[in-house]
Formats: C-alpha cells, structure tokens, sequence
C-alpha cells in the first residue's frame, strides 16, 4: 500500500492558510483580552479554547496517545463532515461505506455532493474480502468508512488491520462502541499505518451525549489538518469544563459500563424467551439488532407504552435496533414484549 497524506488532502488545502488565534489559555483573567470583540461583561462572555488543551491532555492519557494525535469535534458527526471535506473535491471524488452500516456517513457525502460506494455485507454483517478486493481494484474512493462494532447490527469487523492494510486512501475506522466491547481499539495501530483515522466519541459509553464531543486519532500529520481547519470555536467552553470534570470520575464510568454490559445479558436472556422473537444478532455495542416475526407490530406496542425504539425498516426487514437502558427500563421492554 502506498500512502501519500499531501495527495490524498485537497489540493488547494494544501497550502491554505487557517484561522488561528493567540491567547492565553490559562488564567485569563491576568490579561486584559482586547483581541476578540468579546462582551468584556457577563460568565459566558469569552471564547473557548480554539485548541483545546486542557482537554486533549486528558484524552490523550486516555487513548495512550499524544496530544498532537488528537483533534475534536462538535461530535463525532461534526468530524465525518470535516473528513469529507478534507479530502473528497465535490462532484469528483468518491468514498466507500459498507452495507449497513452507520447512515451519517452517507448523508454527509450527499450533502458534499460526493459520490457512495456501497460495500454490501453478508448475512453476518462481514464484508467478504474477495468482493473487497474485486472493489477496490475498480475504485478511486479516497476514504473507506468502517464502524466497529458496526452500527445498526451491533457486531464488530473481523479483522480491521486486513481492510486498513488494503485500502490506498484514508480509512477511518468508527469506534463509537468500542468501549464496550471486549476487542481493542485500532489506535494500537496507529504507528503502522498513516493511512489510520479513528473516531471515538464521549457520547456512548461515557455517557456525555449532550455535550457534543466527537474524538479524531491518527498520525501527527493528520491531526494537524484537521486542527487548521476544523471550525476554531466548535466545543463550547461549557462542554470542555464539563467533559474534564465527567472524564475524572473514571471508576464511576467504568462501573456504568459494567451495569450496562450486565444488563445487557439479562437483556438478551429475555429477549430469546420471547416468542416474537426471531433473532437477536450478536453485539459487542450496547444495544441489540433483534428480528421479529412482526417489528412493526412491536415497535407500535412499545411505542403505546411510551417506549421508543429504532425500526431498521426496508433495509433490515422486521428488525428493530433496541439500546440498553436502566435496569426497570429493560423489564418494561420485556414486560410489554410478553403481553404480545
Ligand atoms: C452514536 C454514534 C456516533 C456518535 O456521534 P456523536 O456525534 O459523537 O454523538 C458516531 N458513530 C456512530 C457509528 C454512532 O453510532
């Protein structure tokens, strides 16, 4: 595999010059900050830190990586955009998705006017890698999004490091779920290949999805255009300060894993007691892929009784995408799903 960054960035990203901003971060209150036709009155009145220290340094120990490996976003979904216009030139270039898989990654590309591949997956939800091959030998797609575990099916990529190792241009590999499955993250394999992008989020497992922070891994070189570009102020100062503070309490997150992982089983026994139940497909996220005999049907009954699922409808025929909740809320879902 030949991976060259400058050739796969947009050309006239290359040497485009960004917004940058020079202030001190720590203790503003030593300077007079005349810079930003800020409201020098009010508790809300500065800018965030454009650069996010703070809180790069906590994620950074985190993911035992640099904090240079690092850039953020507004969410997750907030740097699948950015990645799409990092590097595809709309109306031209091209990105491959597998199928299904997690629907942004497609409406992000439509919306920058740029062209899907779609990479149709087995009944197991893995992509053969005879069709991989035969695809990408026909392909100029500058990205190859991967989600693992995969949503909406819940299940994890076999072997990652073959598809990253193949792929020509950037593959980002989403690991929105990863925290709760019993794989490592691809961020092991970022010194290999520079080719790697890899997304977390503190919206899942670690419970912020209100916050809006999405987490870019890759090499220095990476990170570093997505640094100049992404937009200065896209983490409000709130969500820094209170991401830092959550991100603190780890042995209360990790115990909030644990709850939800249990639960999560219980879950499942349940579910396959259930006689509408058709299938429940093996997850390594937190939340299952379950087949019904009529998901609609179900999904009208837990609807009435003020419970709100996903219906996977045309694509997943008679499937339903069902999160793990509080303990009393998992009964209720399986209270309602026995009065069928
Ligand atoms: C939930 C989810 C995200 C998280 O998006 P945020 O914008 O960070 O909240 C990203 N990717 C996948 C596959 C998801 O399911």
């Amino acid at each position: 595999m030949e991976f060259n960054l400058e050739k796969t960035i947009r050309p006239h990203l290359v040497g485009m010059k960004s917004y940058s901003t020079s202030r001190p971060v720590e203790n503003k209150n030593q300077f007079i900050l005349l810079d930003a036709n800020e409201n020098p009155f009010g508790n809300f009145n500065r800018y965030p830190d454009a650069e996010n220290v703070r809180l790069k340094q906590k994620l950074a120990e985190i993911n035992k990586v640099e904090t240079g490996n690092l850039f953020l976003g507004n969410g997750s979904d907030e740097l699948i955009d950015l990645i799409m216009r990092v590097f595809c030139d709309p109306g031209k270039d091209s990105v491959m998705v597998f199928n299904p898989s997690f629907v942004m990654y497609e409406i992000y590309a439509k919306m920058n006017n740029v062209q899907v591949e779609k990479l149709q997956l087995n009944s197991e939800f893995q992509l053969d890698k005879k069709e991989f091959e035969n695809a990408i030998s026909k392909t100029q797609a500058k990205i190859l999004f991967l989600c693992s575990p995969n949503n909406p099916t819940g299940n994890s990529v076999d072997d990652l490091e073959y598809f990253i190792q193949s792929f020509n241009g950037i593959v980002v590999v989403d690991e929105a779920y990863i925290e709760f499955s019993p794989l490592e993250s691809t961020v092991s394999l970022l010194n290999q290949y520079p080719n790697l992008i890899v997304l977390k989020t503190l919206s899942k497992a670690y419970g912020m999805a209100g916050l809006r922070i999405g987490v870019g891994i890759s090499s220095v070189e990476i990170a570093a255009f997505f640094n100049r570009f992404k937009p200065p102020y896209n983490i409000s100062s709130e969500s820094q300060r209170l991401a830092l503070e959550q991100l603190e309490k780890e042995d209360e997150q990790a115990e909030n894993i644990q709850t939800i992982l249990a639960e999560k089983e219980k879950l499942k026994k349940g579910l396959a007691e259930n006689k509408e139940v058709v299938k429940i497909y093996p997850s390594h996220a937190n939340f299952f892929l379950v087949e019904f005999k009529d998901a609609e049907k179900v999904y009208q009954k837990l609807h009435e009784a003020n419970i709100y699922t996903s219906l996977r409808h045309p694509q997943l025929k008679n499937c339903l995408r069902l999160s793990v909740g509080k303990p009393e809320e998992n009964l209720k879902v399986l209270n309602v799903l026995s009065e069928i």
